[in-house]
């Protein structure tokens, strides 16, 4: 019984108000793995990249417990390549180019190994595709969580709703809220994604932290004040990996543990932040994750007694 990850393996190139980088991984099933496998092994990797994507790379992450079975190579294609400009707030950005390569042309096969999986995690990537995943899977796993971004919203519209009817917990973020639902207000935004399909939604706020709704229900956690923030690219994945892995890990999807993975998500993500592509995550130790998570209990614990 496993996680399964399908999601973009890339390149990119970044620019921030701090620094500027040509071509460094990225991809949302790589920061998502890097951030899962603290949780959970193993993971069922499901992407595609060109011969240009570095061997190491994929090595370090069958090293850590990444089963790298369902990831295509095409020998002679380009892998996806995906460039943007962060604004001096760091929290918005503009993308510059998006070149899909490989990933224009992917049509997975998943391996008959792949078939016990009890958790899928569908990165941002083509809906055509994370429709055909849920297809190829005999037996529906216990939760389906899917990312997207506006880039799908643009264009294939019609197939991004079929795929937000399929699964169980959507996350995007709140401008991508808003524009799925044409709702300026979050909490109406939410009623109405929910009534696409899925019955739990995570609106991520970037540096205003993460926001849980399922029926009635709603949970808020802050991202940590940091000092610095490098490169939040990838962050959106992260948080994604981290809360998945945690569900994994502890198999139990009821909305207060998937409050705990909410914390254990933005934990992860205020890594990534810390340094340009994955680099963070890579390095990272349990005791870090740990000292982290105990960071965001401390920031938003409080006893209150008003007295009147
Ligand atoms: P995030 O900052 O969490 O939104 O994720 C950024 C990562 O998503 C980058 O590493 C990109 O390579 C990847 N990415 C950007 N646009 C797309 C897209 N349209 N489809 C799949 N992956 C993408």
């Amino acid at each position: 019984m496993s996680l399964m990850i399908v999601g973009s393996m890339a390149f990119d190139a970044l620019e921030t108000p701090f620094g500027k980088v040509d071509r460094i991984i990225g991809g949302s099933a790589t920061y998502a793995a890097w951030a899962a496998s603290n949780f959970t092994q193993p993971i069922k990797q499901v992407s595609i990249v060109g011969g240009d994507f570095p061997q190491d790379e994929m090595d370090a992450l069958t090293a850590r417990g990444v089963d790298m079975e369902g990831v295509e190579v095409v020998k002679d294609g380009k892998s996806f390549f995906w460039s943007g400009r962060y604004h001096m707030d760091m929290n918005t950005r503009d993308t510059l180019v998006t070149e899909l390569n490989v990933l224009g042309q992917f049509n997975p096969q998943l391996p008959a190994s792949y078939q016990d999986c009890e958790f899928l995690m569908l990165g941002n990537l083509a809906p055509a595709v994370q429709i055909s995943v849920i297809n190829q899977l005999q037996k529906r796993p216990k939760l389906i969580i899917m990312d997207t971004m506006n880039f799908w919203m643009e264009i294939a519209l019609d197939e991004l709703k079929q795929a937000i009817s399929m699964v169980d917990v959507l996350m995007v973020n709140d401008s991508e809220a808003r524009q799925l639902s044409g709702e300026f207000s979050l909490v109406k935004a939410a009623k109405k994604i929910q009534a696409m399909g899925p019955k739990f939604l995570i609106i991520k706020k970037g540096e205003h932290g993460a926001l849980l709704f399922h029926g009635k229900q709603v949970f808020f956690a802050p991202a940590l004040p940091l000092e610095e923030v490098f490169d939040p690219t990838g962050a959106g994945d992260t948080f994604a990996g981290g809360f998945i892995g945690h569900i994994s890990r502890t198999k139990d999807i009821s909305f207060e543990n998937m409050k705990t993975g909410i914390i254990v998500g933005s934990a992860m993500a205020s890594f990534c932040v810390e340094k340009f592509g994955p680099n963070r995550l890579k390095e990272l130790k349990q005791e870090e994750i740990d000292a982290r998570i105990d960071e965001f209990v401390e920031l938003v614990n409080f006893d209150i007694s008003i007295i009147s």
